[in-house]
């Protein structure tokens, strides 16, 4: 089971935020921001680039669903960045995709 099955699953506490049948939220334990929540498939895909054809309809459903709670994290008005790091360049260090919804502060690009 990776990391994100567990705390899926209740094996590992997390602050969660949001919850569905396909999807959970829950900040994320090293906040590099003041608001920091990770975004996951229940059904555990490794990464970006290893979703397939049929994927479709779950990676669209988590990028409403982000929207949706930067909404109710109040992120909205201020902006807000969504990350999704693929492989060992992207900073990927968890394998279980997930996307990180960062706000409350000012974002620079380039990113680091
Ligand atoms: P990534 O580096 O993109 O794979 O993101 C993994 C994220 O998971 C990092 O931002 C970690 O801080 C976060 N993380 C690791 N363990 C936990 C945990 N037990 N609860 C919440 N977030 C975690």
């Amino acid at each position: 089971m990776t990391l994100f099955e567990k705390i899926i699953a209740r094996e590992i506490p997390a602050d969660i935020v949001f919850e569905d049948d396909k999807c959970l939220a829950f900040r994320d334990i090293n906040p590099q921001a003041p608001v920091h929540v990770l975004l996951v498939p229940k059904r555990a895909i490794p990464r970006l680039g290893a979703a397939r054809s049929g994927d479709e309809g779950l990676l669209g459903h988590l990028l409403v669903k982000a929207a949706q709670l930067a909404q109710m994290l109040n992120l909205s008005d201020g902006g807000f960045r969504i990350v999704i790091n693929h492989g060992a360049d992207g900073g990927e260090t968890v394998p279980h995709l997930h996307l990180h919804i960062l706000g409350g502060r000012p974002m620079e690009w380039p990113p680091g």
